[in-house]
């Protein structure tokens, strides 16, 4: 098979390393897989090609170097390999400093290594995943997309903690913000679906998976979003708590003895949808027991919904306008429960959805699905795969 100059996009976390092999020209994925449990036993790599075959292969041993050992190997089996032009790779944390995508070179590298205060899962695989593929690639360009800076043009009111001011100085605690990438493609899709003035609008994205966050997007630009410095704050989310009154974790510090690391895991893993239904964290799940009167997978559901519709209203004060509010993500793309009670909440906007077209928006179907267009609410399946290798195809000027 022949194929056409391919970008490779790496997205390395501590214990899994995602791949997609897109097409310069048109972005279609021809190769795309994960591996996972990377460092544990049974680790394995799995590969899609782009007519939906899937392959699974074991892993020993177990580690990100062996994973992308063998990911070359499947390539270069594939014939893939040489027409390999250059590679992105998605980076957690940015911090205050890139504000945007960049060209990797030995400066950046040592950035992201040092924005591993700041994101201690991620930044750490990230740079280990970028020098592993340069060791691979010497040649070739390779550049980091940052999740955080899409949202470095937050104004300082929007990003900056009501705590004492030398935080932020010294140990830069503020507001990053997260799904950057996401946030972006959905917003820049969001012109081109509804006709939109690229320099004259206000939109409010959802992305709803199991990581969770709203952005409001004025004239192109970030002016404010849920997450926080870390991705904890804001929505409920699969088992992130999001927002929480401070006074509850020095209560239950006194009242159960929890160090601070167990809250910490308490409020990453154990909260969230899970926390409240005590049932799971997948929202597929959780609309089941709803069905059949599972009260507490309700009461989930709702406190996520109550959340979202709060955090819209909110950040519809960021912007000048609203023409559309839009859903993404696992569960914005798919859930058309979700996006209904959520637009009812949102009743005082005088919204009406399609209820056929909200229906039948799912499963990576993209469009409008309110009744009337001021403002719109639509679904449009997110790519952060496209839009890191729109970033590579520009900055490592690619024709
Ligand atoms: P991640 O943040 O890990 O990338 P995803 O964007 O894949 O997550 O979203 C995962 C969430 O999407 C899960 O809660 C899952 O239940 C939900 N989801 C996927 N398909 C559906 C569906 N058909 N209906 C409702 N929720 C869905």
């Amino acid at each position: 098979m022949s194929f056409s100059p391919l970008i490779l996009v790496i997205n390395c976390g501590s214990s899994s390393l995602k791949f997609s092999l897109l097409a310069v020209d048109d972005h279609r994925p021809v190769l795309s897989g994960i591996a996972e449990r990377l460092g544990l036993d049974n680790a394995y790599i799995s590969f899609k090609d782009a007519q939906d075959v899937k392959t699974t292969l074991t892993l020993t041993p177990s580690g990100h170097q062996r994973a992308l050992a063998l990911l070359i190997e499947q390539l270069d089996q594939r014939g893939m390999t040489s027409h390999i032009v250059a590679v992105g790779h998605r980076v957690a944390h940015g911090g205050s400093k890139f504000k945007q995508s960049v060209m990797i070179t030995p400066e950046v590298l040592d950035d992201i290594r040092s924005f591993s205060m700041l994101a201690p899962l991620h930044n750490p695989a990230n740079a280990q995943g970028i020098e592993a593929t340069m060791a691979v690639f010497p040649r070739l360009p390779q550049v980091a997309v940052f999740d955080t800076s899409f949202h470095q043009t937050l104004p300082a009111a929007a990003y900056t903690y009501a705590i004492p001011y030398e935080y932020q100085q010294e140990l830069q605690v503020r507001r990053y913000g997260f799904h950057g990438t996401s946030h972006r493609y959905v917003a820049e899709s969001a012109v081109a679906l509804l006709g939109l003035d690229p320099n004259d609008h206000g939109i409010l994205v959802a992305h709803l998976g199991n990581g969770s966050s709203v952005c409001a997007v004025k004239n192109g630009e970030s002016v404010d979003t849920s997450m926080g410095m870390t991705p904890i704050e804001g929505l409920v989310m699969g088992t992130r708590g999001g927002d929480i009154d401070f006074g509850i974790l020095t209560y239950l510090a006194r009242c159960t003895g929890k160090s601070l690391d167990e809250l910490d895991d308490m409020m990453n893993k154990q909260s969230g949808l899970l926390g409240i239904s005590g049932v799971s964290s997948d929202c597929r799940t959780l609309q089941e027991e709803r069905s059949k009167g599972h009260p507490r997978a309700s009461l989930a559901i709702d406190v996520f919904v109550h959340r979202l519709a709060r955090y819209l209203g909110g950040h519809m004060m960021s912007l000048s306008r609203l023409d559309a509010i839009i859903f993404t993500g696992g569960i914005g793309e798919n859930s058309s429960l979700i996006r209904e009670l959520t637009i009812n909440h949102l009743s005082v906007l005088g919204i009406r959805l399609d209820a056929d077209k909200n229906a039948h928006t799912c499963g990576g179907k993209s469009g409008v699905i309110s009744l009337t267009n001021s403002p719109a609410v639509a679904v449009i399946p997110t790519n952060e795969e496209k839009m890191i290798a729109l970033d590579v195809v520009r900055l490592a000027n690619i024709c």
